[in-house]
């Protein structure tokens, strides 16, 4: 009997001896995993199931939110480390300007070459004025312009060509420039970054605009967070995260299909602010179905964001080669939102030059940046006087 019962206690003994190794196993298994995830920390922030969004740069995390996703996949620390200094912004236009005067060169020399007639007739007036009308620019202008360089050669009689380029440019000039200042309004204010909207219909070169203006603020010292609140066409957040991993601008974007924009944008001003950066930069989609479609998206884009702080700027990118449908796309942006610039893209292609003198015409805002070619450094502030003397061919 004794011998049965410390059989028993023997067996029992030996099944609580199993169980326990059995029960501490997956402990050592978490433990491994636990081991695993660290060695991943030493390449970047893990992203945890309660941090939906997350800065992909600093691994700082902002508000969570269930539609937006880290921004740097985890494993690339190389690409990190290795930044590109872009240049500062200023003199861009100057460098650029060739490319300008190449697309350009058609409409200035066919006008110094009408003006530089012996005889000025009707008819050559008439010619002039269709040449400034073929250049985008719009009748009003163009007949403007024509009908003072009548009176001045009137005026003042002889004509050496020298005078002749003087007269046009001064003209062109005091059509292309606005009252309205240029400057960008990228810098911080009471302790908040700056919020530019990206607008504009899709294929107009938003994205790339957003990436490259990305580009130019960090160049001028400036620190940026991007917001991919183009959820419409796939490719475009992916487009905008390379273009700011480039340059260690943080891009808050959804992995979701069809993600609401507005949280997008809402999760990337947030973002901004915790960071305290300088400038939050914001790509929407330009989708054009109806003009209500796009009042109900963009409207409340703005409205969300201002549930944090104020919209600083809102861009209108507009594709210069477009000509009238530009226009008309520009028409309908401005009922929609209050637009405070516009970026005139795709001017080193077959582009007219008077496309600026409409735009800004049209709008009552000016032409504040213009893309001159498909490099990460191709977008200039505006210069007036750099343009027009491109189009002399100066
Ligand atoms: P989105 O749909 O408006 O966001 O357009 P994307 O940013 O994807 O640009 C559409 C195309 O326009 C791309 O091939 C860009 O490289 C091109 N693009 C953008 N800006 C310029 C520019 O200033 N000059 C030229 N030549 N191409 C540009």
């Amino acid at each position: 009997m004794i011998a049965y019962i410390i059989l028993i206690v023997v067996v029992a003994v030996l099944l609580v001896g199993i169980g326990g190794t059995m029960l501490l196993r997956p402990r050592g298994m978490h433990g491994v995993r636990r081991g695993r995830a660290k060695e991943l920390d030493l390449t970047g922030p893990m992203p945890r199931a309660s941090d939906d969004t997350r800065s992909g740069g600093t691994g700082t995390a902002t508000a969570p939110h269930p539609t937006t996703q880290p921004t740097t996949p985890v494993q690339r620390p190389a690409e990190r480390l290795v930044l590109e200094k872009p240049p500062p912004s200023a003199g861009r236009m100057t460098k650029l300007r060739a490319r300008l005067a190449r697309s350009q060169s058609g409409f200035g020399s066919a006008l110094l070459g009408l003006l530089s007639r012996d005889r000025l007739d009707d008819e050559t007036w008439d010619e002039i004025e269709e040449v400034l009308i073929t250049a985008d620019m719009g009748v009003t202008p163009a007949r403007q312009i024509t009908s003072d360089l009548r009176t001045r050669v009137k005026v003042e009689g002889a004509r050496t060509p020298d005078e002749v380029r003087a007269m046009l440019r001064g003209e062109l000039l005091a059509q292309v420039e606005t009252e309205a200042s240029r400057a960008l309004r990228t810098q911080r204010h009471e302790g908040r970054p700056a919020v530019v909207l990206v607008v504009g219909v899709n294929g107009t070169g938003k994205t790339t605009t957003c990436g490259k203006l990305a580009r130019s603020l960090v160049g001028d010292g400036e620190s940026v967070v991007l917001g991919a609140a183009d959820t419409f066409r796939a490719a475009a957040a992916d487009q905008l995260q390379t273009w700011g991993e480039r340059v260690g601008a943080q891009t808050i974007r959804s992995y979701k299909d069809q993600a609401d924009p507005a949280s997008v944008a809402f999760d990337a001003v947030s973002a901004g602010i915790e960071q305290e950066a300088d400038v939050v930069l914001i790509d929407t989609a330009g989708r054009l179905h109806t003009k209500n479609d796009l009042m109900d998206e963009l409207g409340k884009v703005k409205r969300v964001i201002e549930k944090r702080t104020a919209v600083d700027e809102v861009l209108l990118v507009l594709d210069a080669t477009t000509g009238q449908n530009g226009l008309r796309q520009a028409r309908v942006f401005a009922e929609v939102v209050d637009v405070t610039g516009i970026v005139l893209t795709k001017l080193d292609g077959t582009a007219k030059g008077g496309i600026v003198i409409a735009v800004q015409r049209e709008l009552g805002v000016p032409v504040k940046l213009v893309g001159l070619g498909e490099g990460p450094d191709d977008l200039a502030p505006f210069d007036p006087v750099t343009f027009v003397d491109a189009i002399l061919g100066e």
